[in-house]
C-alpha cells in the first residue's frame, strides 16, 4: 500500500485565537487519525497541518511528541538581510516545521512571485532540511486552450535547475509538487481522471528525464506528486484511483475535522 500524504492548509481561514480553539478541540481526533490510520506494516500516512504564521509556534508545541507534522504556508526566497515581513527557511527549520508550502497560487498572484523566486525557495528549505511542498497549476484559459503542460513546464523548469545545482540533496528528504489547476482552488471545480492521469504522468515523466543524467555525487531526489484543488471526502475516492498521486493539498475542506478524517480514511 502507497504512503500518503494529507496536508491541510489553512490558509487565513482563522485567526491566531480561533487556530488555536480548533487544533485544542480537535486535538485528540488529529492525534488518533495520525497513529491509527494504517497499520505500521503497510507504511505510515503522514498528516501535514499548515497554520497561518502567527499560530505556527503554539501549534508546533501543541503537537510536539505527536505523530502530526506542522507546515509553514510560506517563506522567503532570501536568505538574510532587508526584507520586511518575511521569514527564511532558516527560521522555518528552527521553530520546528517538517514541510513548508510555496509557490501557491494565491501567494503567486498576491506577492507577484516569479519562477526563480519559487525555486530559490524550494532549494533554501532543502537547504535546512525542510520538505518543500511547491504548488504548480494552470488558468482556466490555459486549460481551455490547451496550455496546460507549457504553463507546468514554465514553472517545473527552474526548480529542476535549482536542484541540478545543488551538489547534495538529502535523500531523507522527499520534495512534493503539488498539482493545482488554479481554476480548481476553492470552485468546487475538480479536472476529470483522464486529464489528471495525462498531468501526472507527464510530470513524473519529467522527474525522471531531468534526474536520470544526474552526474555522479549528486542524490536523484525523490520527488512525489500530490493533487490539491476542491478536494473533498466524495471526490477523494475517484481521486486516490489516480496512480501517480501520493496525497492531497486540502484547503477548505481541512476546516471541518470529519471531512478532513473522511479524504484521509
Ligand atoms: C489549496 O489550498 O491549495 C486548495 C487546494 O484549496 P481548496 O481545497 O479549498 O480548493
Amino acid at each position: 500500500m502507497k504512503k500518503m500524504l494529507f496536508v491541510a492548509n489553512w490558509k487565513m481561514y482563522m485567526s491566531f485565537g480561533e487556530t488555536i480553539k480548533f487544533a485544542t478541540r480537535h486535538f485528540d481526533d488529529f492525534v488518533s487519525l495520525a497513529s491509527g490510520m494504517i497499520p505500521p506494516a503497510e507504511g505510515e500516512n503522514t498528516i501535514v497541518l499548515c497554520p497561518s504564521s502567527m499560530a505556527l509556534y503554539p501549534i508546533i508545541k501543541m503537537f510536539n511528541e505527536t505523530k502530526i507534522k506542522i507546515g509553514a504556508q510560506r517563506c522567503s526566497p532570501h536568505i538574510y538581510g532587508a526584507f520586511t515581513g518575511q521569514d527564511p527557511a532558516r527560521s522555518v527549520n528552527e521553530i520546528g516545521c517538517s514541510h513548508c508550502i510555496i509557490g501557491h497560487s494565491e501567494a503567486r498572484r498576491e506577492f507577484r512571485l516569479s519562477e526563480e523566486q519559487v525555486a530559490q525557495k524550494f532549494v533554501h528549505l532543502l537547504d535546512y532540511d525542510v520538505t518543500p511542498i511547491v504548488c504548480i497549476g494552470e488558468t482556466k484559459e490555459e486549460f481551455d486552450s490547451q496550455k496546460t503542460l507549457s504553463a507546468l513546464e514554465r514553472q517545473l523548469s527552474p526548480i529542476f535547475e535549482a536542484i541540478k545545482t545543488k551538489t547534495i540533496v538529502h535523500d531523507y528528504i522527499t520534495p512534493y509538487i503539488a498539482y493545482e489547476p488554479i481554476w480548481s482552488i476553492g470552485t468546487g471545480e475538480v479536472a476529470g481522471n483522464q486529464h489528471l492521469d495525462m498531468v501526472f504522468c507527464w510530470i513524473a515523466e519529467k522527474i525522471s528525464k531531468n534526474f536520470e543524467n544526474r552526474p555522479a555525487g549528486g542524490a536523484v531526489p525523490q520527488i512525489k506528486l500530490l493533487y490539491g484543488g476542491s478536494v473533498t471526502a466524495k471526490n477523494s475516492k475517484t481521486l486516490k484511483k489516480i496512480d501517480k498521486i501520493s496525497g492531497f493539498l486540502v484547503g477548505g475542506a481541512s476546516l471541518d475535522f470529519q471531512e478532513f478524517e473522511k479524504i484521509v480514511k
